[in-house]
């Protein structure tokens, strides 16, 4: 028939697009629960950022227990009901049954002793085991609900389903695949979305903290502070400003035009050490004093920026107490953020309010569910993450 487009359409119980973390686990939770699914994913493989994470060893969980205090949402309850019935135990469970070694590094967080490949390979086994059918370099190029079924579209034909998962993550680091499709889908079927704004991502410095420049490369432990929140964790010097956990963590607090604090000196009292140091060896050195407690370029740096310069003698004890409390209570004001390129997480995405708990479905189109980082809920570093990811992936895929 002139101008008719011949498609080849094929019938699932559900397609899940986005072949990451939370999309696999769904797709293998529901496969296994005996439903027909259908994995979609633009890349040319599966679970590309879990290839990449922990410096390529997958920090796939954190033992010190998933609570929901450990995410960011606009409804910090939300995350309950998923993290409460899958549980990294239950993870920990999947992965000593494949036989994948691994350790508990800092802070609770667990890593493969080989190699991330050891976990999508896992995924990629447990979906074979439900009879998935993946699809990669699946171009989409429409979704919609014209009936009972959504109807996906691809060059390599239209695929429809009463289900549809999206799985797709959020826009962080966009050369590893990453698009804003669900937030997209999610305004298409009425869902609100909370502004996406990196997260777990460098801080850059103003001309003011320019003399951090010169520290690129240094790393120290440090406990970083915005608003309330606090961070105790390695800090790290770059060219453009701060990187290494402490930063990542707090970054995800801050927002535009916000001040952080860094405590240089943590457990210590600066001022008190000083103005001692002042009385017992009047004629040392501020500098080596502050290198006796911080790494030498550092102490250089700062003794330079506060003006404790020549021996301790020649510093009038108030200016001593005043240098030790900002050496407690560095402020800054970072100039921004290395943005969504170097961000390991998104901060915002489809709004909870509009989603249940317990099925990560759209309240009022109970077909259409949201998992992973693609819905609003952000996890800590250091395993969480990925938690959420399997968590909320399993909650909808027994809800399929
Ligand atoms: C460098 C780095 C290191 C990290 N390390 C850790 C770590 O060690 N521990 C931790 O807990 N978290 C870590 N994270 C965060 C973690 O990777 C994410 O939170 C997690 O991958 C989110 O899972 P997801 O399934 O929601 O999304 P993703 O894993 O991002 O999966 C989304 C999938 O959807 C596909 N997709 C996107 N758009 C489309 C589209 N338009 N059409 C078709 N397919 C599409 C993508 O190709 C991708 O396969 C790290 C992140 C980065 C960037």
């Amino acid at each position: 028939m002139p101008g008719h487009k011949l498609t080849r359409t094929s019938s699932f119980d559900a397609i899940i697009i986005g072949a990451g973390a939370a999309g696999m686990m769904c797709a293998l939770t529901a496969g296994q629960r005996g439903r027909r699914i259908l994995l979609l994913d633009h890349l040319d493989r599966t679970g590309a950022k879990i290839l990449i994470s922990g410096g390529g060893r997958c920090n796939f969980t954190n033992v010190n227990g998933a609570m929901a205090d450990r995410y960011l949402a606009a409804n910090p309850h939300f995350a309950k009901s998923a993290l409460g019935r899958y549980s990294p135990a239950d993870f920990i469970a999947m992965v000593d049954a494949h036989g994948i070694a691994w350790h508990e590094k800092t802070l609770g967080q667990l890593f493969c002793d080989g190699s991330a490949k050891q976990i999508v390979a896992m995924l990629e086994d447990e979906c074979a085991k439900g009879g998935v059918e993946t699809r990669l370099l699946a171009r989409i190029t429409g979704i919609s609900k014209p009936d009972e079924n959504f109807r996906i579209e691809t060059p390599g034909g239209d695929f429809v389903a009463p289900a549809l998962v999206m799985a797709t993550g959020g826009p962080s680091i966009p050369k590893m695949g990453a698009t804003g499709l669900a937030y997209d889908v999610a305004r298409q079927f009425g869902l609100k979305v909370v502004e996406p704004r990196p997260a777990l991502v460098p801080l850059t410095l103003g001309a003011d903290d320019r003399m951090f420049e010169s520290l690129s490369g240094v790393a120290l432990e440090v406990v970083a502070r915005a608003g309330k929140t606090t961070f105790r964790e390695a800090a790290l010097f770059t060219h453009r400003g701060l990187s290494g956990p402490a930063i990542l963590q707090i970054s995800s607090y801050w927002r535009n035009g916000g001040t952080i604090s860094l405590d240089l000196l943590p457990d210590k009292d600066a001022a008190a050490l000083l103005t001692q140091a002042k009385r017992d060896r009047p004629k040392a050195e501020a500098k080596t004093i502050l290198r006796e407690h911080l790494p030498q370029r550092v102490a250089d740096a700062l003794a330079e920026r506060i003006g404790l310069a020549g021996q301790m003698v020649a510093h009038k004890d108030q200016a001593l107490i005043e240098a030790g409390r900002r050496l407690n209570g560095w402020d800054f004001c970072p100039s921004g953020s290395e943005g969504f390129a170097k961000a390991e997480v998104t901060i915002g995405g489809v709004a909870t309010d509009g989603l249940d708990q317990k099925t990560l479905a759209a309240k009022r189109l109970p077909g259409l569910h949201f998992v992973g980082e693609a819905v609003d809920v952000t996890g800590w570093l250091g395993g969480y993450n990925f938690q959420w990811a399997w968590a909320s992936g399993r909650a909808a895929g027994e809800a399929l």
